[in-house]
This record gives C-alpha cells, structure tokens and sequence, in this order.
C-alpha cells in the first residue's frame, strides 16, 4: 500500500506516554505546538502520520516496553512509508544513537531538552527522509553553563486536551537534578537543576485559570528545592506559592516531588497558612536502612527524615505523606529491608510507590554496586511491602468514616467511564444518562473520594460525607445544604 504525503489540513498524530507526571506535561506541550501546525490527534497509531513514544528511563521494563512497542511499529512502517516516527524524552537522551540501531525505522531520536524543535525536525524527516537525532549535552560534555543551557526546554504552549482533566494542569517550575542518587539516571536525562522565573510561572498559571484550571500542580524533580533570583529577590517554593496563591480561578496547588533533605519550615508554614495549598507532601524515603541510604547517595539518615516528619506534622497534623520505596537494591539484606518495612509501620504513610530496583547504565550503582538481590527476593519484598502499605492505608482511610471532607471534583469515576465509556474525566456530559453518575474528586489531602452525583459538578468544591473506606478509596455522599442548615452538630471538615 502507497501513502499519499499529508498535507499540513489532514496530519494525525498518535503520542504515547509512559513515566511521571513531567512526561505527560511533555507530551502536552509537543501536542499543543503540534496543533498549531494543524494536527489532530488519533488514538489509532495505523492511521497517524506521526508516531511519537514520549519514553521513561527510570525502569528497564519501562525501556523494554518502549522497544518492544518500537517493534510493532515497524509493520506500520513498512505499510506507510511516509510515517514519521519519533523517540522522544529520557529514553531519546539517554540511548541516543543506540535506539536507530535498534530500531532502523526509527525517523526521530529527541532529548527532553529539545521538544521544542520537534515540530520542525518532523517536517524535515518527511521531507528529507533522513534521521534526526537532537539531544543535550551529557554532564561532562561541556561547561555547567553550556550543559544547562542545552537542555532548557520551556514551551509556553498548552494543550487541554492532554490534561488529567480540563481542571487539573501540570506547571514545571524546576527541571533537572544535582543530587546524583546512584541509582538514578534523571540528572543525565533532565541535565542540571534549573529554577524558573517566579514571573514566568505566574503567567503560565494566569493562561490556565483562563482555560478553566482550577487545579495546579507544580512539577519539580526535588520541586522543594526551587529557588530563583528575580527583580533582586531569591524565591524559594515558600516564596512562589505565595506569589501564586491569590492566582483568580485557583482553587487548590499541589506540588511534586519533594526531597526530604530540603523540607524548610518556611515552606511547612506556607502550606498551613496558604488555605488553597494541598496539605499533602510527597516526600520519598526510599529505605528504611542508613547503610542502603548511604549507598543510595540519599543524603540523609532515617533519623534525619524521622525528624522531617516530625516537624511536618507539628506544623500541620492533617497532612498527608506518601513515599517511594525502592526494594532489592544491593546490598540490601533481610535486616535492611525490615527496616524499610519497619519505616512503613512508623510513618504510615497515605501511599507508597514501591519498585524493585533495576540497575540503570549510566549510573553509579550500574558501574559500582553488584546487583545482588535475587530476583525472586526483589518480588518478594516488593508484595510484602505492598501488603503493608495497603493494610496501613486501609485502617488511616477508616478513621475518615463518619466525617465531612471537602473535594475537588475531577469528573466521572473511572468505574463510571468504563461501563458507560463515554469520554474522559471532567468531559461535558452532554450525552451523559440523566441523573447521577459515580464521580471521582480528591481531598485537600490528595485522598481519592468518589461519590454520585451530577456530571455538573466536575471542577467545583464539593462537600462530601464518608461512609465506607477501602485501602486506596474513600466512598461517600454529598453533603446537602438542607443538612448542612439542619444539622448545626456535623462533624468538622478535614481534608
Ligand atoms: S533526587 Fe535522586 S532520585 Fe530524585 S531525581 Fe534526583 S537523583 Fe533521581
């Protein structure tokens, strides 16, 4: 079968996303300055003219997922010659030239400091059919000066229809990292910790409540660590959320990932005093063990996070924390990991991300540390910690029975969506069923809560009684104002 070469009216693109929250931003931003050279997109990857896997390095399965995904796209290739196929984000900047030896149909290879030249290298490879590879300089490949500048990549351009929601948006304030946790590859594949202008952060969000957000969260790699100097000032996270408090059409800001070394008591008092700030901290722990911390490079010891914690909820006893645990990491023994599991009972934490860990090239652990936890033990510890965590999350959502909390609605549960599979969470529900649908919000302390009501109130604040609890899920009812006139005795509202 001949393709015909698409004109600039009729482009489809297909985009997948694998990783964290900052890959989908990515993805959003790559999709909104695509939709200005007249794409639409498909979620049919045989009918696209472009194919772009947006990648993740953090795991070997998540690399091998995406080669083997590059391997079915070769057929499509092989039918539509004319399709252009990309490799974008950590994956492109970490493997490089490596991904077009293994994927010879590879048209694209681009770093996730180089998004913004994507529409362009597309239309170069279409017209030229040569490959483009466009990434950043490695970490000693140049001055820090010339290495950071290499990977700034702030496209101003958003995309609603990527988002969680049309109430929820992702804003990067910070990219990069300079911790160099052994096991990790972010600080190659995001380059070095870079801070945003407070200015600029603040006009992103003023687009956004323009668009209907009413939900922000601030995406940094160690977002806690943000600090920016501007119009003589030094802002630090504290000092932005400050800033971008009054925001009009802001309802709640939440921010991700923190690390705990760089938890200030500025920033603790900003979010008790901030009344739209989300009284919710991801803070990762990742062993219970100093020995396994010291040989993460983490930083600090389990009683210096102990005392973070501590002080967290001094500051405000309704917070939320949740962490990532990573098991099987060398040299982590049954002792060690007792220990992490033993973290898991003190601090119960709201959730807990656990991964086995896999060696990453290109990291210190990969080249120092013999991979030495069998892979049958790596399972092992991650269900058992994973049954923890579920029997402690359980038990803390309980205690929320019987009590009113104040949500953020995100729009239909996913359990609604699947049976009707009408559109999206948050989407108009205009030929939605008449009467209550089951719908999702999430409390001021990120705890998920579904509950029926009108498709309508997607993107307000509801008040919502808790009358059951699972592990991951509060379910409740909405709190009507004739009870809320009548019932002067109702219980207070967390979050
Ligand atoms: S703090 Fe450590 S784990 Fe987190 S991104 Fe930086 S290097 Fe990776």
């Amino acid at each position: 079968m001949t393709a015909t070469p698409p004109t600039e009216h009729n482009l489809r693109l297909y985009i997948e996303t694998v990783g964290c929250q900052m890959n989908m931003l990515d993805s959003e931003l790559v999709v909104g300055a695509l939709g200005k050279q007249g794409y639409t997109l498909t979620d049919d990857a045989k009918q696209a003219d472009t194919i772009l896997l947006n990648t993740c390095s953090v795991r070997e399965h998540a690399e091998h997922k995406i080669y083997s995904q590059l391997g079915r796209l070769k057929h499509i290739h092989r039918q539509r010659p004319n399709v252009v196929v990309g490799v974008m984000g950590c994956m492109a900047q970490k493997d490089q030239k490596q991904i077009f030896r293994r994927a010879p149909h590879v048209d694209l290879v681009v770093g996730t400091g180089q998004l913004a030249e994507i529409p362009r290298l597309i239309e170069e490879a279409r017209h030229d059919r040569k490959r483009k590879l466009a990434v950043s300089l490695g970490r000693r490949d140049g001055s820090v000066q010339a290495v950071s500048t290499s990977f700034q990549s702030y496209d101003p351009l958003r995309e609603p229809q990527m988002r969680p929601s049309p109430w929820q948006a992702f804003v990067r304030i910070m990219i990069g990292c300079d911790k160099f946790c052994t096991y990790c590859v972010v600080p190659t594949t995001r380059g070095p910790e870079q801070s945003r202008p407070p200015s600029d952060i603040a006009r992103e969000i003023e687009v956004l409540t323009d668009q209907g957000v009413r939900e922000v969260t601030l995406l940094g790699q160690t977002v806690n660590s943000y600090k920016h100097t501007e119009g003589g000032r030094l802002f630090r996270l504290a000092d932005l959320l400050e800033l971008i408090h009054d925001s009009p059409g802001i309802d709640r800001i939440k921010f991700v990932t923190n690390y705990p070394r760089d938890m200030g008591d500025d920033l603790l008092t900003a979010m008790r005093d901030l009344p739209k700030i989300a009284h919710y901290l991801h803070v990762p722990l990742q062993s219970g063990c100093d020995d396994v911390l010291k040989a993460m490079k983490r930083g600090y010891t389990v009683a210096q996070y102990r005392e973070m914690m501590h002080r967290i909820r001094d500051c405000m006893p309704d917070c939320a924390v949740s962490s990532d645990f990573i098991v099987g990491h060398p040299g982590e023994t049954e002792e060690a990991f007792e220990r992490s599991m033993d973290a898991v009972r003190e601090f119960r934490f709201k959730n807990n991300f656990v991964f086995k860990y896999s060696p990453r090239p290109g990291t210190k652990a990969h080249e120092l540390l013999p991979d030495d936890v069998s892979e049958q033990d790596k399972r092992r510890r991650n269900n058992a910690m994973l049954d923890l965590s579920n029997e402690i999350c359980e038990e803390d959502n309980a205690e929320f029975i019987g009590r009113n909390v104040e949500v953020l609605v995100e729009g239909l549960s996913k359990a609604t969506i699947k049976s009707a599979d009408p559109k999206p969470p948050g989407s108009a529900p205009a030929d939605s069923p008449t009467g209550p649908l089951q719908l999702v919000g999430r409390t001021r302390c990120d705890r998920i809560v579904v509950f029926d009501g009108n498709p309508r109130l997607a993107g307000n604040l509801a008040q919502i009684t808790i009358d059951d609890a699972t592990a991951t899920t509060l379910i409740g009812r909405i709190v009507t104002r004739e009870l809320q006139h009548e019932s002067p005795g109702l219980l207070p509202i967390l979050g």
